[in-house]
């Protein structure tokens, strides 16, 4: 008599988490307004996901937003239901607003430690109840791609944004098209998969060694949830003023700030910038570089414009991300280690989210 593998045959299971955003909306045809998709009637609307065959359980937070009032509070509800369901769900799909999905990828990425399993955030330009809507083909496909297998073990267990037919890395991505459905780029790392009539893995581009601060860590999955809120984002822009800085550089409480930089990390070299900045740092401010462009790496000292911020001590984001940037700024202060711990994370990649 043949062995029946029961393992084998158990159907793939995947946890959906609604936030909000647009993709969970629908036309109410009654007053033709906007209102939250109810989930529980899914299969009624999109009858095509039985096809799939999977176990799809949804869970809806109460308090659905717009991503635009994303918070940090909203990060550790979100990665608790994963800490809770981790054992039980072979993926994750996040349902979540396009508009700051990168910042909440990222900050996902740094508080799940050791991910072994796939979480794919997704959302859409249109509703899912609209006629041309993009979200129901994001839904479907981040479903599978939060079941793909191969040998057994997850295609992409990490933290990633699918949108139209690309999927990226979650802490590498930036959303730069308010309009187009392929609205997210990933300006300095591959695409992890590309989806056409096949969903292609660039497998040699998929999965990075987690590593936190100073202690070696076992397989299972941590949940690090403290973030601290006191960073701040200073943009440089031709005709900055020396109030304006010092105003941003003295705002109370600030430990940390990620300072946009033109090109590869270029600065005024005027006397007064520089000394405000070496006067913060001096008091105990961290600053990290990051560039302005959408392409390419912080290279301090390449042009005179940089080689003062390495002499007074501002530290190089290479090619991270702004939306990445912050939240790992967040996360290092949130743990709470020295300062010059933080400074000495922030310039190594934790969960592939720089080059260095
Ligand atoms: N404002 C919406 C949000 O980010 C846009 C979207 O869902 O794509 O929540």
């Amino acid at each position: 008599m043949a062995l029946i593998n029961v393992a084998a045959m158990k159907k793939p299971s995947i946890l959906v988490l609604y936030t909000g955003g647009t993709i969970g909306m629908m036309k109410d045809p009654r007053t033709g307004s906007l209102v939250p998709f109810d989930f529980g009637n899914i299969y009624e609307h999109m009858p095509i996901l039985r096809n799939l065959d999977y176990v799809i359980d949804f869970y809806s937070f109460e308090n659905l937003i717009d991503s635009s009032n994303m918070t940090p509070e909203f990060w550790i509800e979100l990665a608790e239901k994963i800490e809770e369901n981790y054992e039980k769900y072979d993926g994750f799909v996040v349902l979540h607003g396009s508009d700051t999905m990168a910042y909440s990828a990222s900050a996902l990425s740094f508080m799940l430690e050791n991910l072994a399993k796939p979480v794919v955030f997704t959302g859409s330009q249109l509703p899912m109840g609209m006629v041309r809507s993009d979200g129901r083909e994001n839904f479907v496909t981040s479903i599978e791609i939060a079941a793909s297998k191969i040998n057994g073990e997850p295609c992409v267990p990490e933290v990633c944004i699918f949108f139209e037919n690309q999927l990226l890395r979650g802490n590498r991505a930036t959303k730069f098209n308010a309009e187009n459905f392929n609205a997210f780029s990933s300006g300095n790392y591959p695409p992890l998969a590309e989806v056409g009539i096949k969903i292609k893995y660039n497998r040699e581009f998929i999965g990075y060694k987690n590593k936190t601060a100073g202690v070696t860590t076992p397989k299972k999955l941590i949940v690090h949830k403290k973030f601290d809120r006191n960073v701040g984002i200073l943009k440089l822009f031709p005709g900055i003023t020396l109030d304006f800085v010092k105003h941003a550089l003295h705002t109370p409480g600030l430990k940390g700030v990620i300072m946009e930089t033109f090109g590869s990390g270029n600065a005024p070299t005027s006397e007064w910038f520089l000394d405000e900045l070496a006067d913060a740092i001096r008091k105990g401010l961290i600053i990290y570089n990051v560039t302005q462009c959408k392409s390419g790496s912080v290279e301090m000292g390449r042009y005179e414009t940089s080689l003062n911020l390495d002499k007074i001590g501002v530290i190089s984001g290479y090619d991270i991300t702004t939306e990445s940037a912050l939240a790992k700024m967040m996360y290092l202060l949130g743990e709470g280690f020295t300062r010059s711990n933080v400074k000495k994370y922030l310039q190594e990649s934790l969960r592939g989210e720089m080059t260095v």
